[in-house]
């Protein structure tokens, strides 16, 4: 009951309003994935910056990182 569904990737972008890297999309994943089939998707995302929310295609990101505990400090403690 307790799984950590916590891993995935973590795409950075460049802000198209801003032109700051303050972009952020993650996508879940339990599996390792060819960065090509990241980049092969449609993201929506905000700017951390302005505020800009839209859609952005994983061929831009600018950084792509693999996470594993995104929610681990949440869901540690507690129950
Ligand atoms: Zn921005």
């Amino acid at each position: 009951m307790n799984n950590v569904e916590a891993r995935g990737y973590i795409l950075t972008f460049r802000c198209v309003n801003c032109g700051k890297h303050e972009v952020f999309a993650n996508h879940p994943s339990e599996s390792v994935l060819q960065e090509d089939q990241i980049r092969a998707r449609i993201y929506q995302v905000n700017c951390n910056s302005c505020g800009w929310r839209g859609d952005a295609c994983g061929i831009s990101a600018i950084h792509i990182s693999r996470a594993t505990k995104l929610k681990a400090r949440a869901v540690g403690q507690g129950n």
